[in-house]
């Protein structure tokens, strides 16, 4: 599940690549910089507590305890 964790994606084009480790993301940042001119930027998918919150408040294990009705995301029936 580690795969892919780091994401590079350039503002100027369509680049946009996955890796997993931040080295390698930071290497290919500075190249696709240094080939293109572009301002490319990078993001850590795994360290995104947004995402991990917006799961928790669904309640994805499937029981209804578990849902947040009071998140702002879970819709109502
Ligand atoms: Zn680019």
């Amino acid at each position: 599940m580690s795969r892919g964790s780091v994401t590079v994606a350039c503002t100027e084009c369509n680049f946009d690549r996955a890796f997993d480790r931040l080295s390698e993301a930071r290497v290919a940042l500075a190249t696709h910089e240094e080939e293109t001119g572009h301002a490319a930027d990078w993001r850590i998918d795994r360290l995104s507590p947004g995402v991990e919150r917006a799961g928790d408040e669904a309640g994805i294990c499937g029981r209804p305890g578990c849902t947040d009705t009071d998140s702002p995301i879970v819709r109502d029936p």
